[in-house]
């Protein structure tokens, strides 16, 4: 592909904008890397997308440094930051056809009259669009509209391309194929992106790293498998995946560290103190059901529960249970493995000691005491 150009890298620093009494973005900080594909990732409400709209230049933070390639944006207006922009509704022209929707922002941003037509032709091929110059928006899928958007972005060849939300329009299928269009795009053009979903799977799939946000504030920044496999609050951990949860304080229980529940024993994974409260998870899909009664292996964890549900998902079978303090937790099998228990029945959720992972809460617990200790 002939354009390809080289993605800036992003500097977010101690970002924070406040509505009235809403904070919106709480004092976020964010180095991305020149051509990476970055995701930010949060409930609705976690400010997504005030922080993208304050990249963009369309919000102005209250406090905090945006650059890129650290050359500071504060004074440069949204048309001169060479930034693009995908939104989730689209915004296409309905009365311009894809040709004069993608070249419009060539004539906005005044690029010389002779290149227009090439550059414009260029960002169809790269969307898969060739050929379809002259149909109107509503003559057009709802997936070739957000690919029509998508080479309206990419037609200036801006050095970082923002996204927010830019397949929750569409249906799972399209969805998922357009993901896989934008991430081959975004690497052939080296361009950076800074993605906004709600959608853990799209980012987990899409992303070289994820910025959880929650709140308003960055829970978490690291790669897919970081945050699904070592998560670093409560919050991580139930936001990426399915997860079962155990909190506990551990103690020293032969060789191993365990913790003792009303309906169980948890064994903990090295790293965990003695004494100590801590979280411990297991994924559904690492744990197995067995009968309430009957032998165990040794060194197995275990929570006594009842069945409460056994759901059908075509790969795959989910067993619901309910502990006896009316918490749930899972275990997810291949579909092809025979259900031993049925809604009802008393059994135990079990699993092999290398299957938990100790959530680390460190940094979340050094702010408590920080706090507890009347900050510095
Ligand atoms: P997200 O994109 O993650 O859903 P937003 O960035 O849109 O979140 O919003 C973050 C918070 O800021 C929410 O509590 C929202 O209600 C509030 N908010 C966003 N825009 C405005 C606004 N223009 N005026 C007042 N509050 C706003
Ligand atoms: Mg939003």
């Amino acid at each position: 592909m002939s354009i390809r150009q080289s993605g800036a890298s992003v500097q977010l620093q101690d970002i924070r904008k406040q509505y009235g009494d809403v904070v919106a973005v709480e004092n976020v900080t964010l180095d991305i890397k020149a051509g990476e594909f970055v995701t930010l990732l949060g409930a609705s409400g976690s400010g997504k997308t005030t922080l993208l709209r304050m990249i963009a230049g369309f919000l102005t933070p209250d406090s905090g440094r945006i650059a890129v390639d650290d050359v500071d944006l504060t004074d440069v207006p949204v048309h001169k930051r060479h930034i693009g922009m995908v939104f989730q509704n689209y915004a296409l022209f309905p009365h311009m056809n894809v040709y004069k929707n993608v070249m419009f922002p060539l004539a906005r941003q005044k690029f010389p009259k002779e290149e227009r037509d090439g550059l414009v032709r260029k960002a169809l091929a790269a969307v898969h669009l060739t050929g379809f110059e002259d149909r109107k928006p509503k003559e057009l899928s709802g997936g070739q509209q957000q690919r029509v958007a998508l080479a309206r972005a990419i037609v200036t060849q801006p050095r970082v391309l923002l996204m927010d939300e830019p397949l929750g329009a569409l249906d799972r299928r399209l969805r998922e194929s357009l993901q896989v269009e934008i991430r081959r795009l975004s690497s052939e053009l080296g361009v950076t992106v800074i993605n906004v979903t709600h959608d853990q799977e799209e980012a987990l799939t899409m992303s070289d790293r994820i910025a959880l946000l929650a709140d308003g504030k960055l829970v978490q920044l690291g790669t897919p498998t970081e945050l699904f496999d070592q998560p670093n609050s409560e919050l991580t951990a139930r936001f990426l995946g399915d997860s079962n949860l155990f909190r506990g304080v551990p103690v020293e229980s032969g060789s191993s560290t365990e913790i003792l529940l009303p309906d169980g024993v948890v064994k903990v994974p090295g790293g965990a103190a003695v004494g100590e409260e801590c979280l411990v998870m297991v994924r559904p899909s690492r744990a197995r059901v067995a009968p309430a009664n009957g032998d165990l292996a040794p060194g197995l964890s275990f929570v006594k529960a009842r069945v409460a549900a056994v759901v059908y998902a075509g790969e795959n079978r989910r067993v619901v249970l309910t502990r006896s303090d009316g918490t749930e937790v899972s275990a997810v099998f291949d579909a092809q493995t025979p259900t031993e228990v049925h809604v009802g029945d008393e059994a135990r959720l079990v699993w092999a000691p290398r299957d938990s992972t100790l959530v680390s809460e460190s940094a979340a617990m050094d702010e408590e005491s920080e706090l507890a200790s009347g900050g510095r």
